[in-house]
């Protein structure tokens, strides 16, 4: 066994920030050395200790590790911060996380009044907020309007070319994370208002707006607005235009308040086409794992798994086939990435709840339960495969359980 166990090295680094890089530089120069198990050898040379505690099953991989595969995760932390007057933005696209065609996904925060400029683009737009509550408003091709006011643990999404705002609102603006159906997405390459009208001659503008030219020509640049100071909005009730009517699928569903499948270990919640009808290209789990429970043995028969660590320590073990299986750890702003069909169970280490995010780019949520698998096969033919008797295959269970 290993004799450092990490759940004391990374439980002494949820502290404050200056306690965790002491704590944890301490400890790994101090004990967590790359050696374990019988194989290894200590590190004497330069490293980065903190890196080093914070990813202890890179350094110390489970024996039955083995091989190649792509790096399987990339921390906001590591993501470069555009900052505004109206407030901030990160992402973790393919460019940042390789692997990850299928989606991309947005950290963004908005202070109260803090305006996303109003923009469309090629890709639909998924989001789940984290932080606060924010105004997000949308015309569909058909003239329909939609407002509406979002809160934490609330979702949107925006088909593809919809135009939207997302603005912050009292008391503290908002945070989010945007998830798009497409792994190479930019948020620097959307289609913004301000940036189209500054490239359309003033004659043009006026033309289309029946206004003399003089009106336009100074637009301000793209880089005052993107995300801008504005005022905070009034009631929700005086921002609905009713001019064509509210688009027949709200673009907005309250998440937590959908009642979870409740585990012995943990929680689960599923939101997909199916009960959020206009998602149509992101489906979504919310999975919540106690201490020393796991989201079971699985794999996704329909599309590659897009995560995103909210809170607690987790560690996923991932395999490729051919002989390949590797282990990454995540904690809070973490995230993770599964290619398609790959089995993979993602285990609590921490002593909170692990609550994670896994979407996927698919209009329905679908996982395959090893166990249930089994479970369903002939028995002699499991046995005939993995010599483990009738206590195993007596006690493999029909139902499935994705925590355990
Ligand atoms: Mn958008
Ligand atoms: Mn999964």
């Amino acid at each position: 066994m290993n004799p450092f166990p990490r759940r004391s090295i990374l439980s002494s680094s949820v502290g404050a920030a200056g306690g965790l890089a002491a704590a944890a530089i301490a400890r790994a120069q101090g004990v967590l050395q790359p050696a374990h198990q019988g194989v290894g050898a200590s590190d004497p040379g330069p490293r980065d200790p903190v890196r080093d505690a914070e990813n202890p099953d890179i350094l110390n991989p489970p024996l039955t590790d083995q091989g190649t595969l792509p790096n399987l995760r990339f921390s906001f932390a590591d993501s470069h911060m555009r900052q505004t007057d109206g407030g901030w933005t990160r992402q973790i696209t393919q460019r940042e996380l390789g692997v990850s065609t299928t989606i991309a996904g947005v950290n963004m925060r908005l202070k109260a009044g803090g305006t996303r400029e109003l923009h469309w683009h090629k890709e639909g737009e998924w989001s789940y907020m984290l932080y606060g509550s924010a105004r997000i408003t949308a015309v569909d091709q058909n003239g329909r309007n939609f407002v509406d006011d979002v809160h934490e643990g609330d979702l949107w999404y925006f088909p593809s070319g919809v135009p939207h705002s997302i603005q912050g609102l009292n008391d503290d603006g908002c945070e989010f994370l945007l998830v798009f159906d497409d792994g190479s997405f930019n948020e620097e390459s959307t289609f913004l208002l301000n940036d189209w009208f500054r490239h359309i001659p003033p004659e043009v503008l006026g033309k289309n707006f029946g206004q003399p030219a003089s009106m336009f020509g100074n637009t301000p640049p793209e880089e005052r607005r993107y995300i801008f100071a504005l005022p905070v909005p009034g009631a929700l009730d005086a921002d609905r235009i009713e001019g064509n009517g509210r688009v027949p699928e709200s673009f907005s569903y309250r998440l937590l308040q959908q009642a979870p499948q409740k585990l012995p270990h943990g929680q689960v919640r599923i939101v997909d086409s199916t009960n959020f009808k206009a998602s149509k290209t992101i489906s979504a789990a919310l999975v919540e794992v106690e201490p020393g429970g796991m989201r079971e043995l699985h794999w996704h028969p329909n599309a590659a798994e897009w995560q995103y660590y909210l809170a607690g320590e987790g560690r996923m073990g991932v395999f490729a086939s051919g002989g390949n299986a590797r282990t990454f750890d995540f904690r809070a702003g973490d995230v993770g990435y599964v290619p398609f069909a790959m089995g993979h169970y993602i285990e609590n280490i921490g002593s909170s709840t692990l609550r994670f995010l896994e979407m996927f780019r698919s209009p329905t949520f679908a996982d395959i339960s090893l166990n249930q698998w089994l479970a369903l096969t002939p028995r002699e033919l499991v046995q005939g495969h993995l010599d483990l008797g009738d206590q195993f295959t007596g006690h493999l269970d029909q139902t499935k359980h994705p925590v355990v």
